[in-house]
């Protein structure tokens, strides 16, 4: 709860007579217990902390098998499931907090004193979603500028989804499945209908997929063009790891029969960045490169870092750009084919007017799993 939040208190209100829910026998109160309890009161305006009295009252009927119940908290009601108030607070709480259902039936239980299961959730989420159109819905999450498009096929279902999502608040915007038989205007209609609902962005994000280019210059004529780094990266990852394999081919004879298991087991170690190695890769590695110096094994090495730098961090694009031409105007990894080819897919852009990635704007859920 952030500040400025008021705090609202509840008094309690016993009644004479209270009935068990468990044996539903109506007897008059005795008090078991009584304590406080906080939660958030479901008003997305006002953030309001609100103090309730849980009192439990002890169930006197020999058969019973509980010997207390908690009395149900006046407007949080505890055996009611769906009270307007808690939809109402579920439905926020998903939309204000970019949460997932199953956070948000924990924080029902532990704050409600409810079970709102997490289908129920998504029960209410939806009823109250189906009152607004998707323009209004768009218009009210707001959105940064930096829009990220990508498909994926869940797991579940045989076909693929179209989604958009906001690259800095991470939030999922619209998704769309694609039609069981689809042709090339799939990718420009779901476009064109993000933008007939208002939606402006200034940078679009995608991956390495040869329709997006097009399709965005052509809605979006202003809007700034980047690939995904979680798409860029394993084919920079694939040059630089086929720059290993053939080197390790060509060490032949005894001399090198032990060097060759351990080149192949720490192949992993040599792509990962330094920071990142385990206690095994960090004794290892640098004992390994003492007999690969000046081989294509250090140069990968080498590049690696650089590229974990530039993706990693650099803090602006005039910094990321700044390491990239000074890595092109090297001339170390030039004999290596592998890395040529590294270094023309980082610059590739230049001629085209695309710009390189590095990891500030994120694509959402899909993306970040990948890491
Ligand atoms: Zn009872």
């Amino acid at each position: 709860m952030g500040q400025g939040s008021e705090l609202k208190i509840t008094e309690p209100r016993i009644p004479r007579s209270v009935r068990c829910p468990h044996c539903g026998l109506r007897q008059p109160f005795r008090k078991q217990c009584q304590y406080w309890r906080t939660v958030r009161a479901p008003d997305p305006q006002h953030p309001v902390l609100w103090r309730v009295p849980l009192v439990h009252a002890k169930c006197r009927n020999p058969a019973c098998p509980h010997r207390s119940f908690a009395l149900p908290i006046p407007g949080v009601a505890r055996y009611q499931r769906a009270t307007s108030q808690l939809i109402q607070a579920g439905g926020v709480g998903l939309v204000a907090d970019n949460t997932t259902l199953g956070r948000m039936a924990t924080r029902f239980a532990r704050s409600f004193n409810t079970t709102g299961s997490k289908s129920a959730l998504d029960r209410w989420k939806h009823r109250v979603a189906r009152q607004y159109d998707f323009p209004t819905i768009l218009r009210r999450l707001g959105i940064s500028g930096a829009l990220c498009l990508d498909e994926y096929k869940p797991r579940r279902s045989g076909r693929y989804e179209q989604l958009a999502g906001d690259a800095k608040t991470m939030r999922l915007l619209y998704l769309d499945p694609v039609p069981e038989f689809y042709g090339r205007g799939v990718t420009a209609a779901f476009c064109h209908q993000l933008a007939g609902w208002g939606l402006q962005p200034t940078c679009v994000i995608f991956d390495l997929l040869t329709t997006f280019p097009k399709v965005v210059a052509r809605v979006w004529p202003e809007a700034h063009q980047q690939f995904d780094h979680f798409h860029v990266r394993p084919w920079l990852w694939h040059y630089l790891r086929n720059a290993l394999i053939p080197f390790r081919k060509s060490l032949r004879g005894p001399r090198w029969e032990r060097h060759w298991e351990e080149l192949w087991e720490l192949k992993w170690g040599v792509l990962k960045p330094m920071d990142r190695w385990t206690f095994k890769e960090r004794l290892l590695i640098p004992e390994m490169m003492e007999i690969y110096a000046g081989t294509v094994v250090e140069q990968v090495l080498l590049f690696k870092e650089a590229l974990w730098d530039l993706f990693d961090d650099s803090q602006s694009k005039a910094e990321a750009y700044a390491k990239r031409e000074a890595l092109a105007r090297e001339a170390w990894w030039r004999p290596s084919w592998h890395l040529t080819k590294c270094m023309e897919c980082l610059l590739s852009e230049s001629s085209t007017g695309w710009s390189p990635t590095w990891s500030s704007p994120r694509s959402p859920a899909v993306g970040s799993r990948k890491r």
